[in-house]
Order: C-alpha cells, then structure tokens, then sequence
C-alpha cells in the first residue's frame, strides 16, 4: 500500500461560499470528502489539516509549522502533497527547497484556480493528478497544476493566464542554480 501524506493548508481549493459574509472564504478542510470519490485502490492517503488560510496571509509562523510536520513525517520515506493558496505558493516552494536541500522524497504543492465543488472547478483535477505525481517523480519540491509538473524554482503563477507558467532562469536566489 503506497502512503501519501496530505497536508492541507486552504487556499482557494478548499475556499466555501459563505451567505452571511456574501463571499468565499477559508473555514473547516474539505478535501476529504472529494478524496473518498477518487478511486485509488493501492494508496492510504492520510490528510493533515494544519491550518485553513488564504495563502497571502500565511506567516513565517505558519511556514515553520509546515516544516516541523513535515519533519517529523519524513523519516517515514513517503511522498507529500500540500495543498495551498496559488498565490504564495512559489513562496513556500522555495522556502521548502531552502529548508530541506537533502530530500529523499517528493513534495508537490497544489491548488485551484476555483474552489473544489464549484462549476468548472479545477481543484479535483489538480489534485488528482498531484496524488499521481507524487507516486512517480524523484525527490524534490514540485508546484503541479492544470497537467504540468513544474520545479519550485523554475515557476510563477500567470494571473493573466490565470495557471502557472515555467521560468527558464531559477527564482531561487539561494538556490544552488
Ligand atoms: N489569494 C488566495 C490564496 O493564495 C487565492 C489564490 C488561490 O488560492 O488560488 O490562497
């Protein structure tokens, strides 16, 4: 049985409608009951809620929180998938590769575009095919959307083209390239 920890973060993915605020917004984790329609025979994947956030108001806090679940997870050899808000997710991407340059598994990020659950709604996708991902890459700090697999250094999100697009020169300042 292949293991996969998913550690969810909110964002948009998980974003719900709320009447009395008349807008979405982040409340309780709401990927579990969209992973019991995939059908994934071989796979355990255990979902960890650390918190529900837009990602533009994730601290340095938040960031470190991250870091020590999935520190104290990764002696166990099983790939990651995060979801997270699309518009600071290059952020922690680069703050993982900064902080784990010696992986020996993969960690994808993922998101949406639109809140799973709502019309034309590229959260399931997203997340299907990250579950996938993370079964098939090598070790390494990934953002996987809309079909591609993108190296955290190597991406930005295109608000006009409203995915994310490659970058030929790394965006890791502290990165080895
Ligand atoms: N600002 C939000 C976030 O980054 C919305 C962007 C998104 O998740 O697509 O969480």
């Amino acid at each position: 049985m292949q293991i996969i920890y998913l550690i969810t973060t909110g964002g948009t993915i998980e974003k719900v409608y709320s009447e009395q605020l008349g807008k979405v917004h982040n409340s309780a984790s709401k990927i579990g009951q969209y992973l019991t329609r995939l059908r994934l025979p071989d796979c355990d994947v255990r979902v960890i809620p650390i918190m529900n956030k837009d990602s533009l108001e994730m601290t340095q806090e938040d960031r470190v929180g991250l870091v020590a679940e999935m520190s104290r997870l990764l002696p166990e050899g099983h790939p990651f998938v995060i979801t997270h808000g699309t518009d600071t997710m290059v952020e922690t991407g680069l703050y993982l590769q900064r902080t784990f340059p010696s992986l020996h598994v993969p960690v994808v990020l993922t998101g949406a575009m639109t809140p799973l659950g709502f019309e034309g709604s590229d959260g399931l996708q997203n997340l299907t095919e990250s579950l996938m991902a993370s079964r098939l890459l090598g070790p390494g700090v990934y953002i996987v959307m809309h079909g591609r697999v993108f190296p955290a250094d190597h991406v930005r999100k295109d608000r006009d083209l409203g995915t994310f697009v490659e970058t030929t020169q790394s965006v890791n300042p502290g990165g080895s390239e």
